[in-house]
């Protein structure tokens, strides 16, 4: 069950309670999960960012910064689920005013069992989602790439792209029209343990650009932003085409 598409889900657990904290830890690790702590909320919010855990389990009432903002500052940026835990009844009825988007809530003190079995529901669905979103293809003019299969086509024509370069055309094209810096590609497409530096992104955009760009020098697809990373846009269709026939047209251009 703790099997996550492959892999083991990741459940980030913020909590300032010490014991509380590690009897949830000790038993979430023994069902096979991938656990992850905080004991705060600022330190927690930055966990969530940086690991993209498959679970949130949130305490309310935490340092720094509460569970109710690190829930709605998150609920901005990812759909990431959340499993509120409240000490109080009445924190309840705030997490139903604020429509916070949490996707369950836990009132302490709670039984082991009821988490464990909530955590398998929210997982479960999870995947269920995930799965989901394994059958997208992401289309951009005529660049279509198939996540399930992993194959990527310009226009009618398959180009073979290495898993590094094919992990980090998807987070781009997932973030199409924002500066990604090098340093927030490594982390998501090498991991945050990965010991290399910021060129090893500039190669595999170069050979990206190579397999995916009309013309690589002229790239309309992966842009270069200076002193920061790189941005994917999806140009017009005609645009591509042009540019292709047009290999020495500047981007600037042909804006
Ligand atoms: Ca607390």
């Amino acid at each position: 069950m703790a099997c996550y598409n492959g892999r083991m889900a990741t459940i980030l657990l913020v909590e300032d309670e010490a014991i509380l904290s590690d009897t949830l830890r000790y038993n979430l690790e023994r069902e096979g999960y991938t656990v992850l702590t905080a004991s705060d909320g600022v330190h927690g919010l930055e966990l969530a960012r940086r690991k993209q855990p498959d679970l949130l389990i949130l305490d309310v009432m935490l340092p720094q910064l509460d569970g109710f903002s690190v829930c709605r500052i998150l609920r901005n940026e990812s759909d990431i689920p959340i499993m509120m835990l409240t000490a109080r009844q009445d924190e309840i009825d705030r997490i139903a005013g604020l429509e916070l988007g949490a996707d369950d809530y836990v009132v302490k003190p709670f039984s082991l069992g009821e988490l464990l079995a909530r955590v398998r529901r929210i997982l479960w669905r999870g995947r269920r989602e995930e799965e989901a979103l394994q059958r997208e293809v992401l289309t951009a003019a005529d660049l279509k790439v198939d996540l399930g299969s992993r194959r990527v086509w310009r226009g009618a024509h398959e180009t073979g792209l290495s898993a590094k370069e094919f992990d980090l055309l998807v987070c781009l094209m997932r973030n199409r029209g924002l500066a990604l810096s090098r340093d927030l590609l490594l982390e998501r497409v090498w991991g945050y343990d990965f010991l290399g530096d910021s060129r090893t992104v500039d190669v595999h955009v170069r050979w990206l650009r190579e397999k995916i760009e009309p013309d690589p020098s002229q790239p309309v697809f992966i842009h270069t932003v200076r002193g920061t990373g790189y941005r994917f846009e999806a140009p017009a269709q005609a645009d591509a085409d042009v540019r292709a026939a047009l290999p020495h047209a500047s981007n600037e251009a042909m804006r």
